[in-house]
């Protein structure tokens, strides 16, 4: 079993998605292991993308990622990093697989609906950036 980390993203939750997407990942095998509603500070958003600090489009990141709630969970399956990304889609819905969760409910390819960890080594991080040790073992 493997832990991964995942945003249901503002765009998703204020268009009312949060319940079918949370469906689609426990039909494709996913637990919850932890879950909560945030509303992301401009510094956390920032420190959670600093990765991108670079790139033409973090401050309109960090702008999306911070204009209203989101979901943050951690969640455990057999290859969850992998299984994620591909439950996912492609970061850019319009080529995004069928079924995915971007192709079904992303608007573009800044407000595509969901974020998930891109590496076990960058899970591990993003789950202590959100969630303490007792939310992580306690169920
Ligand atoms: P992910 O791992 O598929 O989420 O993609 P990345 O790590 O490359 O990018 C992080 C997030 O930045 C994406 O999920 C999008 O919300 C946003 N993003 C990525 N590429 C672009 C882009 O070219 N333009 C804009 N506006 N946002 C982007």
């Amino acid at each position: 079993m493997q832990k991964t980390f995942s945003i249901i993203k503002p765009d998703a939750v204020k268009s009312g998605k949060a319940g079918n997407i949370l469906a689609l990942l426990e039909s494709n095998g996913f637990r919850i292991v932890a879950l909560r509603m945030a509303k992301l500070s401009q510094s956390q958003a920032e420190g959670f993308y600093a990765v991108h600090a670079e790139r033409p489009f973090y401050g309109s990141l960090v702008k999306f990622m911070t204009e209203g709630p989101v979901i943050l969970m951690a969640l455990e399956r057999e290859d969850a990093v992998k299984k994620l990304r591909e439950v996912m889609g492609a970061t850019n819905p319009a080529n995004a697989a069928e079924g995915t969760v971007r192709k079904l409910y992303a608007e573009s390819i800044e407000r595509n609906a969901i974020h998930g960890s891109d590496a076990p080594e960058t899970a591990a991080q993003e789950l202590q950036y959100f969630f303490n040790n007792i939310e992580l073992s306690q169920l």
